[in-house]
């Protein structure tokens, strides 16, 4: 089997592979870092877990120190487009981990943080710049970003950023870089349009697939239980009561559900934390790091608060309820059994979400083994000690019919899209963040950068919102919410992304 040191990667970086315990390059590692070694453009087709951070980052810093050179004014040497700042923190940090032996500069740039500390970076130039799209725009708007001298281009998660309406600012970032550069383009599935920038972007890529053949959610040891909705959080207390949930992931389909579902938790004596967008960049990092720390064994999380939220040895995931969106469901249970390790997923299903069931069971073709505890005497004797005693309230849980109070709205205002200009008529399903691949500019709308330090027309707005990571500049916390857009399908009952 290849190890890293067949791959004539650079010594430095073998040496910090070397720490991290990695000895053995995934599937696309070991396809891709060649490749890409050797000057190639790269088609990826891979979902997060399955190492693709590490088959871009480790060619790209071994190339950057093949060609050392000062970082360009403004720019970068390498550009990483990301559609989260979650996800561009990681990816941050993960060039910061392989290159830490070789001195390169790693900035981000997103949304909901200070504008300062960004423009300081991008004005000494960087070796390697991190961002979202919407943020990367206002600096090159406002001149404090120019990519004229990028050498290579990374595109993660392509399928988010179409999900999230950012096809149109992509573009318009691209159309700013040089024509020679290298391109390496991600994404875990292959839409029409995903298709078509690809076709677009690349030059005689190599192509690397490995979706197809190992899809994490076939990895995962699913269970589902059905439950009655109002018995959802005794059912919860007990998974819990098994100590082999020590890193769990809870999903919860709204944002005040997850504060109920984490305070139901830490009553019954488990560590718990919620993870959503009303929290500050601040809180969420302290809730993730608690949790990498082993010092809470729950994260309750919604969907958008926990996309690319990447933790080694998450034992289990449980989804509270399930989601709206069938493709969610996988991109949950992704969460655990990460780089070929195995987890285990627990779905609780009260009788209104079956429709919901269904749609998963089309989508990963697997019959999910049940368990009903519908009309349980263990879950009802709990529910009634722990009223007696005073404990929780009989709280309304959400039921999937919550989920239709968008109904009879267009898809593109349930999709929260009510910003000047970013609606269209005719949203297109999977968008919901722009309908019809509408960019939400600077300051539209809801982004997945957050709304803190947005501008309107030139102008900075509540640029004192946050503060900003870059390298060597400590990262604040900021009333900028978390920016989150669900995607819907407009051909489903919708709930409003606010709640999400
Ligand atoms: P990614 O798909 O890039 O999100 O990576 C998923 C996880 O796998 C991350 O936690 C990485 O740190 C880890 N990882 C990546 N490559 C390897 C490797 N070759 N051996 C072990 N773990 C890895």
């Amino acid at each position: 089997m290849t190890q890293f040191t067949d791959l004539g990667l650079n010594p430095a970086l073998l040496k910090a592979l070397k720490s991290e315990g990695y000895e053995t390059p995934t599937p696309i590692q070991a396809q891709a870092i060649p490749a890409v070694m050797a000057g190639r453009d790269l088609l990826g087709i891979a979902q997060t877990g399955t190492g693709k951070t590490a088959a871009f980052a480790l060619p790209i810093l071994h190339r950057l120190d093949a060609t050392r050179k000062p970082a360009p004014r403004r720019g970068a040497r390498v550009l990483v487009l990301s559609p989260t700042r979650e996800l561009a923190s990681q990816i941050a940090e993960s060039f910061r981990t392989y290159g830490k032996h070789l001195g390169f500069t790693v900035a981000t740039i997103f949304g909901g943080v200070k504008y300062g500390p960004q423009m300081k970076a991008l004005a000494a130039g960087v070796d390697i710049l991190v961002a979202t799209p919407g943020r990367l725009i206002d600096h090159m708007g406002e001149k404090t970003a120019n990519l004229g001298e990028t050498e290579i281009f990374v595109l993660d998660e392509a399928d988010q950023m179409l999900d999230l309406g950012f096809l149109q600012p992509i573009r318009r970032i691209v159309s700013t870089l040089p024509k020679t550069r290298t391109n390496l383009f991600f994404s875990a599935t292959m839409p029409g349009e995903i298709g078509k920038l690809a076709s677009d972007l690349l030059n005689d890529p190599f192509r690397v697939s490995v979706t197809p053949h190992a899809p994490t959610h076939e990895r995962v040891d699913q269970r589902l239980i059905f439950v009655e909705a109002d018995m959802k959080r005794e059912m919860l207390s007990e998974l819990f009561a098994d100590a082999k949930l020590t890193r769990t992931i809870v999903f919860t389909r709204t944002k005040r559900g997850a504060d109920r579902v984490a305070k139901h938790l830490e009553g019954g004596g488990v560590p718990a934390q919620a993870i959503h967008g009303d929290k500050s960049q601040g809180q969420r990092e302290k809730a993730l790091a608690a949790f990498k720390a082993g010092n809470c064994r729950a994260l309750v999380a919604t969907d958008i608060a926990a996309r690319g939220i990447d933790i080694d040895l998450v034992s289990h995931v449980i989804n509270f309820e399930l989601p709206n969106v069938p493709e969610s469901y996988v991109h949950r249970i992704g969460r655990t059994a990460r780089a070929g390790a195995t987890g285990q997923a627990i779905s609780l299903c009260a009788d209104d979400e079956r429709p919901l069931l269904k749609d998963i069971q089309k989508l990963t073709r697997q019959n999910i083994p049940t368990e009903d505890r519908r009309k349980d005497r263990a879950l009802a004797t709990m529910a009634k000690a722990t009223r007696l005693a005073g404990g929780d309230k009989p709280e309304p849980v959400e039921a999937a019919g919550d989920r239709n109070r968008g109904r009879g709205r267009p898809a593109h205002q349930q999709a929260g899209n009510a910003a000047p200009g970013g609606g269209h008529p005719h949203a297109r399903p999977r968008n919901a963040g722009g309908g019809q691949g509408q960019p939400r500019g600077p300051g539209q709308g809801r982004s997945a950068e957050g709304q803190g330090g947005q501008r309107q027309g030139g102008q900075r707005q509540g640029a004192a919102n946050g503060g900003a990571q870059t390298q060597g500049a400590q990262r604040q916390s900021g009333p900028g919410r978390g920016g989150e857009t669900a995607p819907v399908r407009a051909s489903r009952p919708s709930w409003h992304p606010a709640d999400a």
